[in-house]
């Protein structure tokens, strides 16, 4: 690369997470980084877009940037307004896995869809929560060597990176092995507690714990539980190609099927009423 990369940062931990300041100094030396983040934690925020509020834009230090939305709201405008153009979108250090179904809450991987989605070369990057303290080294460093090799191989036209990086355990040190992995399962315990405000009024509270997955070799679960660092290629295309060729069996009572290749399509009559 000829160029000096620019390279766009957001996480969804808060522009203060630490997991974000260590990836920032770390990644220097590869070229121009860019933070723009949201001014405070929006985890399990998915891939939200704030359409309805005004966005107001803080810069704390140079190249810094606070933005009271989402990480995707943070993305769409780092990469259209605050630092255009950037080589590279990278989304954490996220304090916490993100692993299987996580990333369809994931506000951590939702900042990378956004690069995907805008055309940039993308990964989103996680490790494990740890009571006594992240130590984050270990997923900078694997952050790093990453974003050297997407600089230099690109990835194809919508598609991104899942970084998954262990915490050393007590008498096992940290493998500096990795394994490109599928998705697992992730399984949390279904939980809803129901309870009671000052005033009588009932309140929810929603999410269990994580459970162990038994899932097999080659996934991302499977990785991070044996000490491996974990990534995940993730396609922005969710079609289900094999329900795609059986569900022409099916029968829509009072419809008629039409094989879209026989079929002349009509011009979309609402095409402006995007982002529903
Ligand atoms: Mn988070």
């Amino acid at each position: 690369m000829s160029h000096t990369p620019k390279i766009l940062l957001t996480n969804d931990d808060g522009v203060r997470a630490d997991g974000l300041g260590m990836l920032a100094s770390r990644l220097a030396d590869l070229g121009e980084i860019h933070v723009v983040a949201p001014d405070r934690e929006r985890s399990a925020t998915s891939h939200a877009l704030t359409l309805h509020t005004p966005l107001r834009v803080e810069q704390v230090a140079p190249r810094w940037h606070s933005v009271n939305g989402t990480p995707a709201d943070c993305v769409y405008l780092g990469v259209l307004e605050l630092c255009p153009r950037p080589d590279l979108v990278i989304s954490g250090i996220n304090h916490g896995y993100n692993l299987g179904s996580d990333i369809f809450y994931s506000g951590t991987v939702a900042g990378a869809v956004e690069g995907a989605l805008r055309g940039v070369p993308a990964f989103a990057v996680s490790t494990g929560w740890s009571r006594g303290g992240i130590d984050f080294e270990p997923a900078a460093l694997l952050a790093h060597a990453l974003a050297r090799a997407v600089l230099r191989e690109g990835l194809p036209r919508h598609t991104l990176l899942n970084v998954n990086v262990p915490q050393a355990k007590e008498g096992r040190p940290l493998l500096s092995g990795y394994a490109w992995t599928r998705l697992g399962q992730r399984n949390y315990r279904d939980q809803v507690e129901v309870r009671r405000d000052p005033r009588g009024g009932t309140y929810y509270w929603i999410g269990g714990t994580a459970e162990p997955s038994d899932d097999p070799p080659g996934t991302d679960t499977h990785a991070v539980h044996h000490g491996l660092s974990s990534v995940t290629p993730l396609g922005l295309d969710l079609t289900h190609s094999g329900l795609l060729t059986r569900l022409p069996e099916w029968r829509l009572h009072g419809f008629e099927a039409i094989m879209e290749h026989e079929h002349q399509p009509v011009q979309d009559q609402d095409q402006d009423q995007g982002q529903g």
